[in-house]
């Protein structure tokens, strides 16, 4: 494209003034990134033609936040992404024990990591990571000086010869790699594992295991101590809870309560009372563990899925008791049919039967949902599901 082509629809897509912000904020960070010792050669290939995308859009949208944790667990740890994890993980077995064996981290709990962050390696994100956070540091939001920040890391990544420029993609907001890391992170904690003198979690299952289980260990982890598990309340319990107040097993004894099967506590460790859906819903106790998941992403019902998922994949059973609803979460394959069925009744669900339920997924929905009377909410779940089996 020609400069004045180039030119004329930065204008047209972003109005002058705030085209002229972008340059400048860009400049600056260029400048930044050159007293840091990086080559200007590189940063003129990174930047120099750089326009803003729609990252900024997608801002405090994140699912964990306004999905039903029912829904949120449903989908992250269905028997599909169980038995995907069990599959990769053997496949994957000498790099996941050394991670664990190096870094004292259960390699289960890595690997679901993995399969929460990447299904396994299937989606990575396919938005330019440099550009992303350019868009996050340069336009006005309120996490600008941390996407700054994150944006002289990836520039610094790509200095290195860590990735290369052009295949640096991942999420909106500039995670990447099997783990999806961001780029300060990477840069602290990511590991050689397969010795060749890169840090690549993006071709490098051993690169990203190795790093993922770095992450855990230097957010604290305890070997050998359980992440968590779930537990029955007495009837009517009104004692504490929440993850920080965390305690010796004992003391949760003395309140009443047991493991799910019932079973007295016992074991060292201190744990918290973490009730994701009010103390009618799955209980359950959760260790210092947890909050290294918690680390990873700030979310308490991420931190869950991870927990699950790890026990799923090491081969233990899912959640005991209900959540409480009268209409629970689906899992992915009930998600694809949901799709499927909407399609054939002349919907459009964006084209692709992935389980994943996106904008368009949820506004067919909400037609369909419109159509029969019922709230218009957007929401799949078994209700939703049942009525379309039934042909309606
Ligand atoms: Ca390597």
């Amino acid at each position: 494209m020609k400069p004045w082509i180039l030119a004329l629809s930065a204008f047209l897509a972003l109005g002058g003034a705030a085209r002229a912000d972008f340059d400048s904020c860009k400049e600056r960070i260029k400048a930044q990134a050159v007293a840091k010792g990086m080559s200007p050669a590189m940063l003129a290939r990174a930047l120099d033609d750089l326009q803003p995308n729609d990252a900024a859009s997608f801002l405090g949208k994140q699912p964990e936040f306004s999905t039903p944790i029912w829904d949120y667990v449903a989908g992250l740890v269905d028997a599909e992404r169980i038995r995907d994890g069990r599959q990769r993980f053997s496949e994957n077995k000498l790099a996941a024990l050394a991670a664990q064996r190096r870094f004292g981290v259960d390699a289960a709990a890595v690997v679901a990591v993995w399969g929460v962050e990447s299904d396994f390696g299937k989606s990575f994100g396919t938005r330019p990571i440099i550009q992303s956070l350019a868009t996050l540091a340069c336009t006005p939001n309120r996490r600008s000086e941390y996407f700054h920040g994150e944006l002289l890391s990836a520039l610094k990544i790509v200095n290195s010869g860590d990735v290369v420029l052009e295949s640096f993609m991942g999420s909106w907001a500039g995670a990447f790699g099997n783990t999806q890391f961001m780029p300060s992170t990477f840069l602290s904690l990511a590991v050689d594992m397969d010795g060749d003198g890169k840090r690549d979690v993006f071709n490098s299952v051993p690169d990203a295991l190795g790093s993922t289980a770095n992450f855990l260990h230097r957010a604290g982890w305890v070997a050998g101590l359980p992440w968590g598990f779930e537990v029955k309340l007495p009837a009517d319990y009104h004692g504490p809870s929440g993850r920080g107040g965390k305690q010796a097993l004992a003391a949760w004894a003395g309140r009443g309560l047991t493991r799910i099967d019932g079973s007295p506590l016992s074991g060292p460790g201190a744990y918290g009372l973490l009730l994701p859906a009010g103390p009618r819903g799955p209980a359950f106790l959760v260790s210092r563990n947890f909050d290294a998941f918690y680390s990873y992403n700030a979310a308490e019902s991420y931190a869950l899925a991870i927990g699950l998922l790890s026990d799923g994949i090491s081969g233990g059973g899912g959640i005991v008791a209900p959540w409480p609803t009268d209409d629970p979460g689906l899992d992915r394959v009930e998600r694809r049919e949901v799709q499927v069925m909407l399609e054939s009744r002349g919907y459009d669900v964006g084209g692709k039967h992935d389980g994943v339920m996106g904008t368009k997924t949820r506004e067919a929905i909400a037609d369909y949902q419109a159509r029969l009377g019922l709230k218009r909410d957007g929401r799949a779940g078994k209700k939703l599901l049942a009525a379309l089996r039934a042909g309606k």
